[in-house]
C-alpha cells in the first residue's frame, strides 16, 4: 500500500529537485513525495522513453516497489522467475540451480521501458512535475541553495537537488574530484529478441572461457532479453545507446552450445557497452546536494543490483528527510546507512566476473565440480551466499 503521509513528515511543502528520470530519480520522486514534498525531474531526454532491455528486480527491489505501492502494477508485465540457472558453455549442461521460487522472496523479470513507464505515471499521479529537455551541465552546492549550470546557458538556483542522473553525473564529479573510473577490459551487448515458443520463466547463465551470456525472458515471456559478455582490451564507450553489428556478438560466442547460437542468429539490434569500474562515492553530499543510484555507486551488472540498490537508496532518502528537521543529519545518516552496503554489493559484483570467466583447466574444473557437487547435495547452502543482498529490507 502506498504510505500515507502523516502530519509527522519533515518533508511536508519541502521543495526538492531530482536530476534524472531513471530508475533510481523516478522511484526517489514517488517515495517523497508521497512523504509531502514538492517534487520536480530535470530530465536531460526530450522524452522520457526508455530502449529496450531488460532488468532482474530482485525481492530487495522488490520490498521497495510494494512500499511504494507499485508492485501489482509492474507484477502484470514483469513474469515472476522461477530459477538462475548457470550452465557450461560448449553442451550447454547445467552446473548449479538456484531456485527462486520462495513466496515471501519474489523476484521479476521487468522490461525496463514498463518500469519506467510505471515509475513516471506514479510520481505524476503523486503531483511531481517531469521537466524533459532539461540538461544539467554543472553543479555547485552551496549553503544558501544548489545551483545548476543548464546545457541551454542559462543558471537556476534549486533548494535541496538529489542528483540521480547515472554514470556520468555532474554532482558526483563536484564531490569527488578524484573519482576516475578504468575500462576493466570487458564489454557487454545487450539484445532483445521475439520467440515464437514462450520460455520458461528462469535466468539462465552460459559460462564459458574470458565470457558468458545471460537470457531470461519479459514480457508474455515470449520476448528474451539478452546480456552478452566478452573480455578483451579494446575499449567500448561507456553507455546505454551504442549500437553494434549483431554479427560481431553472434560471432563472439559461436562456440557456444546451439542454444545460445539460434538464439544470437535471431538478433538484429544490438547494443555494445563498455564495462568500467568506478569506485564508490566517497561523499554523497554537501549542503543542499546529495547522490543517489549510479551516480553514488555505479556497479558491473554481474550480481544484477544498479537498479535495486537505485530503489533501495529512493526509499531510505525519502525516510531520513521525513524523519529528520536537519537536513545535513538527514543526508549523513542516508551516506551512512547506504555507503557500506552499496561498497559491499559492488564489490561482489566485481568479483562474480570472475567467477563466471573460468578458462579451461583445473581451476574451471574444481569450480565447477564443486558447484555440481553443491547443486546435487547442498544447494541451499549455495544459494544463501546472497541471501545478504536479495533478503534485505530497508522498508522494515
Ligand atoms: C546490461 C545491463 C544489465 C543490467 N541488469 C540489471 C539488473 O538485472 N538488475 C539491476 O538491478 N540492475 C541492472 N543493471 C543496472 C541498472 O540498469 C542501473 O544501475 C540503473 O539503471 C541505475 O539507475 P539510476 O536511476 O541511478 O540511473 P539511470 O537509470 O542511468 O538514470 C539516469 C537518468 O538521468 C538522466 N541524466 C543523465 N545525465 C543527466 C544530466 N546531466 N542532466 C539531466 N538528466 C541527466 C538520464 O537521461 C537518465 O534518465 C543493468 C545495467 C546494464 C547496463
Amino acid at each position: 500500500m502506498p504510505l500515507v503521509v502523516s502530519g509527522g513528515s519533515m518533508l511536508i511543502g519541502q521543495k526538492v529537485t531530482i536530476i534524472g528520470a531513471g530508475i533510481g530519480g523516478l522511484a526517489a520522486a514517488v517515495a517523497l513525495a508521497q512523504r509531502g514534498a514538492s517534487v520536480r525531474v530535470l530530465e536531460q531526454a526530450p522524452e522520457i522513453t526508455e530502449v529496450g532491455a531488460g532488468l532482474q528486480i530482485s525481492p530487495n527491489g522488490w520490498r521497495v516497489l510494494t512500499a511504494l505501492g507499485l508492485a501489482d502494477a509492474i507484477a502484470a508485465t514483469s513474469p515472476r522467475a522461477q530459477a538462475v540457472h548457470l550452465r557450461d558453455f560448449r553442451r550447454g549442461a547445467v552446473v548449479f540451480t538456484m531456485p527462486l521460487g520462495r513466496s515471501d522472496q519474489p523476484w521479476h523479470l521487468t522490461h525496463r521501458a514498463d518500469l519506467i513507464t510505471t515509475l513516471a505515471d506514479a510520481a505524476q499521479a503523486a503531483g511531481v512535475t517531469i521537466r524533459c529537455g532539461a540538461r544539467v551541465d554543472a553543479v555547485t552546492a552551496g549553503t544558501d541553495g544548489t545551483r545548476l549550470q543548464m546545457a541551454d546557458g542559462t543558471e537556476e538556483m534549486h533548494g535541496l537537488v538529489v542528483a540521480a542522473d547515472g554514470l556520468h553525473s555532474p554532482a558526483r564529479e563536484t564531490l569527488n574530484p578524484k573519482s576516475r573510473p578504468f575500462f576493466t577490459g570487458q564489454v557487454a551487448w545487450r539484445a532483445a529478441v521475439a520467440v515464437d515458443t514462450p520460455l520458461a520463466p528462469e535466468a539462465h547463465v552460459f559460462m564459458g572461457p574470458g565470457r558468458h551470456l545471460v537470457r531470461y525472458p519479459l514480457r508474455d515471456l515470449g520476448l528474451v532479453n539478452i546480456v552478452a559478455v566478452e573480455e578483451r582490451d579494446g575499449w567500448a564507450a561507456e553507455g546505454w545507446h551504442h549500437r553494434d553489428d549483431p554479427a560481431h556478438l553472434a560471432r563472439a560466442f559461436t562456440d557456444f552450445c546451439p542454444e545460445v547460437t539460434t538464439l544470437l542468429a535471431k538478433v538484429t539490434e544490438a547494443h555494445l557497452w563498455g564495462l568500467f569500474r568506478h569506485p564508490v562515492a566517497q561523499h554523497w553530499h554537501a549542503d543542499r546536494l546529495v547522490l543517489l543510484g549510479d551516480a553514488a555507486h555505479p556497479t558491473l551488472p554481474f550480481l544484477a543490483q544498479g537498479a535495486n540498490m537505485a530503489l533501495e537508496d529512493a526509499y531510505v532518502l525519502a525516510r531520513c528527510l521525513a524523519e529528520d528537521p536537519d537536513h545535513a543529519t538527514a543526508l549523513a545518516r542516508y551516506q551512512a546507512l547506504r555507503r557500506p552496503r552499496c561498497a559491499r554489493i559492488v564489490q561482489a559484483a566485481n568479483e562474480n566476473a570472475t567467477n563466471y570467466h573460468l578458462r579451461p583447466g583445473p581451476m574451471r574444473f574444481a569450480a565447477h565440480s564443486a558447484l555440481r557437487l553443491a547443486n546435487r547435495y547442498v544447494p541451499h547452502l549455495v544459494a544463501r551466499r546472497f541471501d545478504w543482498v536479495h533478503r534485505h529490507d530497508v522498508t522494515g
